[in-house]
């Protein structure tokens, strides 16, 4: 009788589990299968990746397979089931859970969005494929690091708009900036380091081999890498495998490099790579009497030995520069960053086409050398230039660290973000005090971001996931983490001076006054971070060419009438930005002597990438070489540490003509249709269609001066 009871009991509940499976949809699995929806699984993942409790999963199991029962639903599919569980995880208040359960990635009208815009104005490139599959994995990579690798709060701060983590779709996995010690290739060949998939090439014997070299490296750095990559005395390391040339096959050689590193896009979609190469006519006192790698990575003689080459090369270098590619077209990159002195400038021996390059392309950036922080014997790149510097590696023990005679100095920066100042005065009010308690707050929130990058990029480099930067020469890794700053950035310490003293930077002492405090604060606690935590924590002149744009209109949304009146640009189009880093307003009606004045206080402070832009009209004057000399020597002598001049150039697409200024019609073949403007968003030229709405307004509102 028992016995009976129990089969009964027992068929009824196998009648029962299959009737509830027959309620039950089949499941689409991604990998390729079609299943029968089987709960235990959800609940099974439920513990594994979110680590809900096993209790509280069959909760939520229960909750969803009830509403798959009731939905009627036929067919399923992997994402949908994991849509119903979030849905059921945040409705059971399983917030933190549901945020490690989610998936991410991107709505699919977004990538539609994608597929068919002819332009990403946020990146500011055109659609290419590569790009868009960049953009949509760069929107997967964003989203893993604001939801996995920060903390809420973290979060929060950047999505508000309160700071700015740049280039976030790398934060996972890319560190940022680099300047390369060009030796290492030239010592070590292609890439320096051995790896299975790598054809490596012997050190180059010839001056094409080692130029080709050069350029293929920037190539292979930008895969592992976020931003700039940037060759230190570019034409010094080079000038060995020019002995014996003459000056046409040396302008041969600067041409081939030129041409290639611009047309590194091919693999990168139509996304050119930034690079820069930081030159000087001049071999820096520091590498002459340093061994010189010539031809098969031999020692060849002292750099000092080389002064001809490296001058001839420099000169090279410009006259490519100035005379443009086959439209006559400017060379966007590699960035030409010219170490220079008054004295050089003036000196009557001294070759003027560095100077018809500026007359012409607008591409030289001066760093003068005059400038004790800025001298070519101890200048470092972007980041690493500041006074306590010193103090950092007394700190860590590495005294030498930073010299070219023991090391390859490969130098950049880990990752970057940046502050919305004015925004701090819109919260705190004009008190002081109470400007720099938030000030130190968002200051902290940043250092604990930077600090979860420097985790991260350790953790990757220890398991050898960055091929290139995992490498090890001589015993020391590519990637020195000692040698990686992490970086504060800030936008709109002019806005921020309005907001609390009622003044622009050019406006009113008090206003210059305010932002010197305000500098002096965030370089005194970066000077701190760095003591606590053996890690080079600096300042520098972030340019933002979005965030600018980003804080501004997020304030303009949340902060309305705080912001109404400190906001450049037009609040009707939304095209509204912030000044960029501690700038003068660009839009500010000053002489330029008085803009360097202001700009000069507080690079000097600063002492990272402080470059001051000269935007100039389409007046006579600035098209001849002899002005932009006079002018030169005059900024030098000034003490400005780092400028550049800046055109607006248009290019016809039917007949070709590269003409300078915004032009409505080409003065060559008169159509109006097959224009584009071009100008510098920052301090590289790009097109002026792939702006975004605020710095198209900043565009606008430039102020462009006469030489
Ligand atoms: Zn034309």
């Amino acid at each position: 009788m028992s016995e009976e009871k129990n089969d009964d009991e027992l068929n009824a509940k196998l009648d029962n589990a299959e009737y509830i499976s027959k309620l039950l949809p089949e499941v689409f699995v991604s990998t390729g299968d079609v299943r029968k929806f089987n709960p235990v699984n959800i609940m099974d993942s439920m513990v594994k990746e979110a680590g809900l409790p096993r209790k509280e999963a069959k909760k939520v199991t229960e909750l969803v397979v009830r509403r798959i029962i009731a939905s009627g639903i036929k067919f399923l599919s992997g994402p949908h089931i994991r849509e119903l569980v979030c849905s059921a995880l945040s409705e059971l208040n399983f917030e933190d859970e549901r945020k490690k359960f989610t998936r991410i990635g991107m709505p699919i009208h977004d990538y539609e969005e994608l597929l068919e815009s002819k332009y990403n104005e946020r990146a500011a490139e055109y659609t290419a494929p590569e790009n868009i599959h960049r953009w949509a994995s760069g929107q997967l990579a964003s989203e893993f690091t604001l939801l996995k690798l920060l903390k809420n709060d973290q979060a929060r701060c950047h999505l508000s708009g309160d700071i700015h983590i740049h280039s976030l779709r790398y934060f996972d996995m890319r560190p940022f900036a680099q300047s390369w010690d060009l030796r290492l290739i030239l010592e070590h060949g292609l890439p320096p380091m051995s790896f299975l998939n790598f054809t490596v090439a012997k050190p180059a014997k010839k001056a094409t081999t080692a130029i080709m070299h050069a350029c293929k490296w920037l190539g292979f750095a930008h895969s592992e890498f976020a931003g700039e990559q940037s060759y230190l005395f570019f034409n010094t390391f080079i000038a060995p495998y020019l002995k014996g040339l003459d000056y046409e096959e040396i302008k041969q050689l600067a041409q081939v490099f030129i041409f290639e590193t611009n047309q590194q896009y091919i693999s990168r979609g139509s996304h050119i790579p930034i690079t820069s190469i930081v030159t000087t006519p001049k071999i820096p006192t520091i590498l002459t009497d340093i061994d010189a790698i010539g031809p098969k990575g031999h020692i060849v003689g002292k750099y000092g030995d080389f002064q001809d080459e490296c001058n001839l090369f420099f000169n090279a270098l410009s006259e490519v520069y100035a005379k443009g590619d086959a439209r006559g077209k400017f060379f966007a990159f590699p960035k030409h960053k010219v170490i220079l002195n008054s004295s050089m400038a003036q000196d009557n021996d001294f070759n003027s086409l560095i100077f018809e390059e500026s007359a012409k392309m607008g591409t030289p950036i001066f760093i003068n050398s005059d400038v004790s922080w800025m001298n070519a014997d101890n200048y470092l790149g972007n980041f690493f230039n500041n006074k306590y510097k010193e103090a950092y590696l007394n700190e860590i023990d590495s005294k030498d660290l930073m010299n070219w005679k023991k090391h390859y100095i490969n130098i950049g920066a880990l990752q970057s973000v940046s502050i919305n100042l004015p925004r701090i005065v819109y919260e705190a009010s004009s008190d002081l005090d109470k400007i720099k308690e938030h000030l130190n707050k968002k200051m902290e929130c940043i250092r604990d971001i930077l600090l979860i990058k420097q985790k991260v990029i350790q953790r990757l480099l220890e398991k050898k996931r960055l091929l290139l930067c995992s490498g090890e020469i001589d015993g020391e890794p590519i990637l020195n983490l000692k040698r990686q700053a992490l970086v504060f950035g800030y936008v709109g310490l002019n806005e921020m001076a309005k907001a609390s003293t009622g003044y622009e930077l050019h406006e009113d002492q008090t206003a210059v006054k305010f932002g010197r405090e305000i500098l002096n604060y965030m370089l005194d606690l970066c000077k701190e971070y760095s003591s606590n935590q053996k890690s080079f924590f600096t300042l520098w002149e972030q340019p933002a060419e979005f965030a600018t744009y980003r804080f501004a209109a997020l304030d303009h949304t949340h902060y309305k009438k705080k912001s109404e009146s400190i906001l450049n640009g037009n609040k009707h189009s939304g095209g509204v930005y912030y000044t960029p880093a501690s700038h003068v307003n660009y839009k500010a009606d000053i002489s330029l002597d008085r803009r360097i004045q202001i700009h000069k206080d507080f690079a000097d402070r600063l002492q990272n990438n402080c470059s001051m832009p000269i935007w100039l009209n389409e007046d006579e004057n600035n098209n001849i070489a002899s002005n932009f000399r006079h002018t030169t020597v005059k900024l030098l002598n000034s003490g400005l540490s780092k400028f550049c001049y800046n055109f607006d150039f248009s290019l016809c697409f039917k007949c070709n003509t590269f003409q300078k200024g915004i032009v409505n019609s080409c003065k060559n073949c008169g159509n109006n249709d097959y224009l584009k403007n071009l100008s510098k968003i920052t301090d590289y030229y790009t097109t002026l269609e792939l702006w975004n709405a605020g710095k198209r307004q900043e565009f606008e509102d430039r102020k462009k001066l006469s030489l």
